[in-house]
């Protein structure tokens, strides 16, 4: 399967022609063959907000999950609110990704972790406008796979019933460890879990490499507006024929 645009609307395709509804992490309990369309935003919001509107034009919805505490984003900044707020009038749902790394000095300690997603969850909540109740975890540890978090209030999509009752399926790294078609046209499973990262995906198709290369490049260029909001005469200091 391709990485563009094109492809995953063909996935969405496949998926509703072999009688699997879209579903969020409560509405799939009061469904029969469905799926959950599941999202990390593990670097780029903007990215996030090409595939809600994508897939807001295919007709479905699912749950974007973003996270607190990354160094590629801020979700309290004006970009990220407006960005946040077009995903969720798409139509679509949003959970925090929570990134344990954060927290070393809670390594192994379950509950601790647990209070902190809760405490994340609130401030996100705060940040979007609305209350977060799910959370997907960043790279997990297998002490968190293994943990079957419960925490209240909040659905944790890493519980053992979405991989127990569901078949979980993954493009991360920019890779589908099974060929994700043939499971769906196979009609071998009731419910299905599909993590995406709408990062990897392009109008035109890019390799590992090329995708990686143009998000660095692309950051010295932002970089340089956004400074330029920040500093009078950015111009005189740095023409933007310099940026590399
Ligand atoms: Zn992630």
């Amino acid at each position: 399967m391709q990485f563009t645009y094109q492809s995953y609307g063909a996935l969405l395709e496949k998926l509703r022609e072999h009688g699997y509804e879209a579903a969020d992490y409560e509405s799939w309990r009061q469904k029969g063959r469905c799926v959950i369309l599941r999202h990390d935003v593990d670097n780029d919001i903007q990215k996030a907000v090409e595939m809600a509107r994508f897939e807001r034009e295919q007709g479905v919805a699912s749950t974007y999950f973003v996270l607190l505490t990354s160094n590629f984003y801020n979700v309290f900044s004006g970009e990220s609110c407006q960005a946040l707020h077009e995903i969720i009038s798409s139509g679509h749902q949003i959970g925090l990704h929570f990134d344990e790394v954060r927290y070393p000095e809670l390594a192994g300690d379950m509950a601790g972790i647990g209070k902190k997603i809760a405490e994340e969850a609130e401030i996100l909540g705060r940040a979007i406008g609305q209350s977060v109740n799910t959370v997907s975890m960043h790279r997990p540890s297998k002490e968190i796979l293994e943990a079957d978090l419960q925490i209240p209030g909040i659905i944790n999509s890493y519980g053992k019933v979405f991989f127990k009752d569901f078949k979980y399926m993954s493009d991360s790294r920019r890779r589908w460890r099974e060929p994700v078609e043939k499971i769906i046209a196979s009609e071998q499973y009731e419910k299905l879990h599909v993590l995406t990262h709408a990062f990897w995906y392009n109008r035109q198709e890019l390799d590992l490499h090329d995708s990686v290369a143009r998000y660095v490049n692309e950051g010295n260029r932002q970089r340089y507006f956004w400074f330029k909001d920040n500093i009078t005469d950015l111009g005189a200091i740095m023409p933007p024929e310099e940026i590399l």
